[in-house]
């Protein structure tokens, strides 16, 4: 297993336009984030979480050339404003299936109005297959590589977070369910919101994004949608061991595979 943090910045990405802190003017390439978006790939799956307002961006820079499938959590648009950017992708491949649950289907189908409902004839579309997620209900692209989606809430709305075998993905997130924290046994690699170090209403801050990694006890955890409060060298030392700040192009595996390749 490999994931690919493609984006691990907050909605506004860092830097800020027109913001002159220590983080938006920092030299260091970990303090530039591109809007939240992973990439994993196992078992011969190519597999993408949320078309950031950056994909294409994103898909240019670490040389993206296939996808199986696109997993989105929610439909804030820095999750989901980079979908017509899947088009060359349907150029080469065909369709594309789109899993979303069903809260956020109301919002793709309104939003994309003009992709399932064209209004003139011709000019390249994006071509999607909907699929309607279920929290809990795994399904596999591939029989080594199941995908369990999660119940999260992110302020008062239902979201998305996926569990990819032992690696799991939260993002946008102030509230893990019971139920959700019962299907996060055993994770080899968390990957969970942390916005800053103050409270915020619909995001983890680092005190609860800490207790939550606490009681989950992943074998490591990356923090992401991360703002430009966090300076990444100066703000890794408060971290425990074990946690760490994502930052866009880190790759991680899954050091205990055993499969064959
Ligand atoms: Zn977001
Ligand atoms: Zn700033
Ligand atoms: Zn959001």
């Amino acid at each position: 297993m490999k994931l690919t943090f493609l984006g691990t910045g907050t909605s506004t990405g860092v830097p800020s336009i027109a913001c002159d802190c220590e983080t938006c003017t920092s030299d260091d390439p970990r303090d530039k984030r591109l809007r939240v978006s992973i990439l994993i790939e196992h078992a011969g799956q190519s597999v993408l979480v949320d078309t950031s307002s950056d994909f294409r961006q994103q898909a240019l820079r670490y040389g993206l050339k296939r996808l199986d499938a696109v997993l989105i959590t929610h439909c804030h648009a820095d999750h989901i404003f980079g979908l017509d950017d899947i088009r060359p992708l349907n150029f080469r491949y065909g369709a594309l299936g789109l899993y979303a649950n069903e809260r956020a289907w109301v919002d793709i189908r309104r939003i994309f109005k003009y992709i399932f409902e064209p209004s003139h004839f011709g000019g390249g579309l994006p071509q999607v297959i909907p699929h309607t997620v279920e929290p809990g209900a795994t399904f596999c692209l591939d029989k080594n590589l199941l995908i369990t989606p999660l119940k999260v809430i992110h302020g008062r709305l239902p979201v998305m977070a996926y569990r990819f075998n032992d690696f799991a993905y939260a993002t946008d997130l102030s509230e893990i369910p019971d139920e959700t924290m019962a299907l996060m046994g055993g994770l080899d690699a968390l990957v969970l919101d942390c916005l800053r170090f103050k409270e915020h209403p619909t995001h983890l801050w680092l005190d609860k994004a800490l207790e939550y990694i606490e009681k989950i006890k992943p074998r490591r955890a990356y923090l992401t949608h991360i703002a430009h409060d966090v300076l990444h060298a100066r703000d890794s030392a408060k971290l425990p061991a074990g946690v760490e700040w994502a930052h866009d192009g880190l790759v991680i595996t899954d050091e205990r595979r055993v499969d064959v390749e």
